[in-house]
């Protein structure tokens, strides 16, 4: 699965990052007839039925899409993914209740619950039948550019030329430095910290997500009865809640989560992560794209950093198709400013909507307090606007 390709090669596109984006736009562009390089400085991913991933994500109607175009989500399916069909959302100081229901939107689903790891193990298995190049293990360090294309050197000597350059090599991404794309970042808010584990409930195909003043708590429902855990917290309440031992951990996510699934049994070891959120102002300098988290990492809360990224390399599929279908030049100037313009418009909406919502809720503000239960009863009671709120965060 892990290739070398030693000096100098002329590609279309030289994508920096094999995490769930950059390995989902190399394929989606190969796919699509391009020459295609992956550089990854990470071994290749490989996921293992016996032991899950802790990082998992609510897959969106719109993401699965895409992977089923790529070829690779029939992959995934079969190996495990948890669809589910009723999301409920809730204040820990009471009111209403925001609920959506798979039926209600004439779906069977209102979305799925996959792993990282499984994700990119996927991804990168259809990578080399595509014909994309990988560069792994190896990093991009440097970065030359005009109007005629990108050239990058790797930390192996490797040398790539390419028509475009797509960075998406995370949220402290080296390519958009190097790029000077970005062009300053809006840090969203100072970080907190989220944490992961693993716990067994009898979540049926519920998703459930409490507000607290100290950040949200969300459920996902796992396979064989088990939930992933999403619990964002200030970093000294993320620390103390760490250090518990099981039984007192049971107790505090219990509570936390009002018993909604009775009590807690923890069944895997806690992590906690750094969170980090930003959004860059463009994201296209010269030949130089930007996706992904290295675009806009956004808060966790609704679930949506994947599917955003997993929209760039849509919107950009697009953009190349349509080009070639009337055998323009899919990487001219206007074309690329009209993917970044779209793509940056929609991220920010989403980044400074999901801001939004976590400022309003996770405060103890007695004020907002009083009226944000009501306020998610009432959006609970107007049919019409739940659905106008699911397809948003469905991508449709
Ligand atoms: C606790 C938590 C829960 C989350 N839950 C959800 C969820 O439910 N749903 C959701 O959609 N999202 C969720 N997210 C967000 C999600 O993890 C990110 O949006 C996603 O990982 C971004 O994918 P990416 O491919 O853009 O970046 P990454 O996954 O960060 O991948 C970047 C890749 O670039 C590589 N790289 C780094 N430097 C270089 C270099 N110099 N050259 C080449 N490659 C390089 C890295 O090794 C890495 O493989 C969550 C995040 C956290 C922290």
């Amino acid at each position: 699965m892990t290739g070398y390709t030693k000096g100098r090669a002329r590609l279309d596109v030289a994508v920096a990052g094999g995490g769930v984006v950059g390995a989902a736009c190399a394929l989606a562009l190969a796919r699509a007839g391009l020459e295609v390089a992956l550089v990854e400085p990470r071994p290749a991913p490989r996921w293992l039925a016996e032991r899950p991933d802790l990082r998992v994500y609510a897959l969106a109607p719109d993401s699965t899409a895409l992977l089923d175009r790529l070829g690779v989500w029939p992959q995934v399916i079969a190996a495990r993914a948890q669809p589910y069909r009723r999301m409920r959302v809730w204040d820990a100081a009471g009111g209403g209740e925001l609920q959506f229901d798979a039926s209600a939107m004439a779906r069977e689903q209102l979305g799925w619950i996959v792993e990282n790891d499984l994700l990119t193990d996927r991804l990168w298995a259809a990578l080399a039948g595509a014909g994309v190049r990988l560069h792994c293990p190896a990093r991009v360090e440097a970065l030359e550019q005009d109007a005629a294309g990108a050239r990058l050197r790797l930390d192996d000597g490797t040398r790539l030329e390419a028509r475009i350059a797509v960075a998406a090599d995370g949220a402290g991404s080296v390519l958009r430095g190097l790029g000077r794309a970005g062009g300053g970042r809006a840090r969203l808010r100072p970080a907190r910290r989220g944490r992961l584990h693993r716990d067994h409930a009898a979540a049926r195909g519920h998703r459930l997500q409490r507000f607290l003043p100290t950040g949200p708590l969300a459920l996902l429902p796992f396979t064989g009865g088990r939930s992933s855990i999403v619990w964002t917290l200030p970093d000294a309440e993320a620390a103390r809640v760490l250090a518990l031992d099981d039984e007192d951990f049971a107790t505090a996510l219990t509570d936390a989560s009002a018993a909604r699934l009775g009590r807690a049994t923890p069944v895997s070891p806690r992590v906690a992560f750094p969170l980090r959120r930003q959004l860059v102002r463009q994201q296209v300098a010269g030949r130089v794209l930007v996706l992904g988290d290295a675009a806009h990492a956004v808060h966790p809360l609704a679930g949506q950093g994947v599917n955003l990224g997993l929209r760039d390399v849509a919107a950009l599929l697009a953009e190349v198709e349509a080009a070639r279908l009337r055998r323009a030049d899919w990487a001219a100037p206007h074309r690329l400013q009209r993917w970044a313009r779209v793509r940056r418009s929609d991220n920010t909406l989403s980044a400074y909507a999901f801001e939004g919502i976590n400022r309003v809720f996770s405060n103890a503000d007695p004020l907002a307090s009083l009226a944000r239960g009501p306020l998610l009863g009432l959006a609970g009671k107007l049919p019409p606007l739940q659905r106008a709120l699911w397809r948003h965060a469905a991508g449709l």
